[in-house]
């Protein structure tokens, strides 16, 4: 049965069909739409097709004519993506980075990470919660989103934000931090002493 007319494509509007048809011909294939009208008078539809305008060619090009209608569909289906471009866009300057209402300085932010200070973090994401906004920022210097910590005072000129960390807080914290991980060293060296000891009376006893 060559010749016999083959549907490749389903467009989703009339419009689309025929420029899918124009698109074989210069290809050398020769194409034709179906629209609904007809294709209604035939009668033999399944559903769902109803809606569709078809573009038909001769078996034997059938083939060619998919993959170019594929192609055809990849670079349409394209189009309407450039309005949601908006999403992956290059992460931006925040303009509502808080200021220091008395010197205008804009205030200090610490990576809860990493522990940089900065006030040139990046915007990565605001979210709303509950009235509340949550902001999210992109840390450089270990390449995590965070949630900033604050400081309480203006680095510029000491203005009290009344809140937020202090930087004692902050030495105070890697202090304990490096007292814990000391203990564990500590614990660590005690053990391993306690094995050799262990060991070296295994070792005399089977003498
Ligand atoms: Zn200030
Ligand atoms: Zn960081």
């Amino acid at each position: 049965m060559a010749g016999q007319p083959t549907v490749i494509y389903s467009a989703a509007s009339t419009q689309q069909a025929h420029l899918l048809k124009g698109l074989l011909e210069e290809q050398g294939i020769a194409a034709s739409v179906t629209n609904d009208a007809i294709q209604l008078a035939g009668g033999e539809l399944p559903l769902g097709w109803t809606a569709a305008a078809r573009v038909v060619v001769a078996e034997e090009d059938a083939a060619e004519a998919r993959a170019l209608a594929e192609e055809f569909d990849t670079q349409t289906a394209h189009e309407p993506t450039d309005d949601d471009s908006a999403e992956p866009e290059p992460l931006a300057d925040w303009a509502d980075w808080p200021t220091c209402p008395q010197c205008g300085q804009r205030r200090s932010a610490r990576c809860p990470v990493c522990g940089a200070s900065r006030t040139d973090f990046r915007l990565a994401d605001v979210q709303e919660s509950a009235g509340r906004q949550q902001v999210f920022l992109k840390c450089d210097d270990c390449d995590d989103v965070i949630i900033p910590q604050w400081y309480r005072f203006c680095a510029a000129c000491r203005h009290d934000f009344g809140n937020g960390i202090e930087p004692s807080q902050i030495s105070a914290e890697t202090q304990s931090a490096g007292r814990v991980s000391t203990y564990v060293l500590t614990g660590l060296v005690v053990a391993a002493a306690g094995l050799l000891l262990y060991f070296a009376w295994l070792f005399a006893a089977n003498r």
